[in-house]
């Protein structure tokens, strides 16, 4: 047993810890638990567990049903809302075959093997989202979900229930290890934002999955509904995760060259370049469902062309402005992927295209100033500014022709989205909404 194993079983015995959660994450992001007795941990950490991975999404085919959690003793964290006493702990797993092999399918494998072709070029990849979701009063079956609050964009609602709700949630996910940098209400009225202080993906698309099961345990400890559904209120903006990426060498990064335009090196200019050559293709991982959609199309700082820009919201990509002289902070935003992304395999795109610009010495366009919603049809064609999939069919359509999407999440993951979305797409385009209703009913 190593050294992190052990600590993991001495932490189980001093805490009086009673249950210990595996936690995996399914194709489309779904947290997954299975809760172990505190004797079983040796074995776990020694065999794994088995379980029947036909019943998650997108694990197996029915013919190797079998598989197995193994937990990575790294990630073990104790859970602060299940109490001092007896309590519960949680570590992530990595799903292997019962050969023993890495499952292809397991999503936290598809983001390793992709941050391993990062590291083969001596770059460590880091991420930091900045996560937006609502807090509804309720969640009551076929009504209209009402916010919280009335607030807007930085707001201090005295004795509001976001205030309280942020300041406990905050204080929980400080407990499980993960910093926060800055926390604040959001333009849509109950719209919260969580922004995560930087980590390395792997670690971050952990925290993000933890970060999902906090916030929805706070809300409920305050009798509020915690919601990371892309657009959940027509004319109200929509919930994106904006994610701030750079690429270490060491210590040094990559993407900083001071004196170059915004400080960037070549190699941020490329890989910004990859991001935006293959944003169209990787859409259908960063925006998953029918609901994206109607964030990416709604208005409200969602963007909706690909171009990138500096001070620019309108933009896919921006560049953050930095203070000079800060080499550490010098970094690309990705500004299309929503809240409700699975973390590891929309890391493992943007990476993936932002590595693809590297190889093949990509060229960054010129930026954009304008608000390119503001521009007609033909001035963006002018400027090169392709729209983003408009629908969900059309991010389908998009990744399906993708090499460099279905070399990423490997043939199994690849083929299970594309099953998965082109079947969401058609139970969708099998309703009739109430939008038609209201709008054609009465006068046709
Ligand atoms: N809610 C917007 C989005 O969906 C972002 C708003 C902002 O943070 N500027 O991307
Ligand atoms: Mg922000
Ligand atoms: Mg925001
Ligand atoms: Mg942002």
């Amino acid at each position: 047993m190593d050294k992190q194993q052990e600590f993991v079983l001495r932490t189980v015995e001093e805490r009086d810890i009673r249950f210990v959660r595996l936690w995996f994450t399914d194709v489309l992001g779904v947290l997954k638990s299975v809760a172990i007795a505190p004797a079983e941990l040796e074995n776990a950490f020694s065999e794994g567990i088995g379980f029947d991975g036909s019943a998650v999404e997108g694990l197996t085919r029915v013919y190797e049903a079998d598989m197995i959690a193994r937990p990575d003793p790294t990630t073990f964290q104790v859970l602060p809302w299940r109490g001092e006493r007896q309590g519960a702990a949680r570590m992530f797993c990595d799903i292997e075959t019962p050969d023993g092999a890495s499952a292809l399918s397991d999503p936290r494998n598809v983001l390793k093997r992709t941050l391993d072709k990062a590291s083969e070029k001596g770059f460590t990849f880091y991420t930091h989202p900045e996560i937006e979701f609502y807090l509804f009063e309720s969640l009551e079956h076929g009504k209209l979900p009402v916010p919280v609050d009335q607030a807007g964009y930085f707001d201090n609602v005295p004795r509001g229930a976001a205030h309280s709700f942020r300041r406990d949630a905050i204080t929980m996910l400080e407990a499980m290890g993960i910093s926060v940098e800055f926390s604040h209400h959001e333009i849509g009225p109950g719209q919260n934002e969580i922004d995560l202080r930087y980590a390395d993906a792997l670690t971050m698309a952990d925290n993000i999955m933890t970060f999902r099961s906090v916030i929805k345990e706070v809300a409920l400890q305050q009798g509020v509904f915690a919601s990371f559904m892309p657009k959940p209120l027509a004319g109200s903006p929509g919930s994106g995760m904006h994610t701030h990426l750079s690429l270490f060498e060491g210590d040094r990064n990559a993407f900083y060259e001071p004196g170059s335009e915004y400080d960037l090196s070549v190699t941020a200019r490329q890989f910004a370049a990859g991001l935006l050559k293959h944003a169209p293709e990787i859409t259908l991982i960063t925006n998953q469902y029918v609901n994206s959609y109607k964030r990416l199309w709604g208005g409200s700082e969602a963007p909706s062309y690909v171009c990138w820009g500096s001070n620019n919201r309108s933009a896919l990509v921006r560049i953050p402005v930095h203070k000079p002289g800060k080499s550490q902070s010098t970094r690309i935003e990705y500004r299309g992927l929503d809240s409700a992304a699975n973390p590891y395999l929309a890391f493992s795109v943007m990476l993936a295209a932002g590595l693809k610009g590297i190889e093949e010495g990509y060229e960054l366009p010129p930026g954009a100033e304008d608000d390119v919603w503001e521009l007609s049809e033909s001035e963006r064609k002018a400027m090169g500014y392709e729209p983003l999939p408009q629908s969900l069919s059309a991010a389908i359509a998009a990744m399906e022709r993708s090499e460099l999407v279905a070399e990423t999440l490997g043939e199994r993951v690849f083929d299970f989205v594309l099953r998965n979305k082109r079947a969401e797409w058609q139970a969708y385009r099998e309703q009739v909404t109430p939008y038609e209703l209201e709008t054609n009913l009465p006068v046709l």
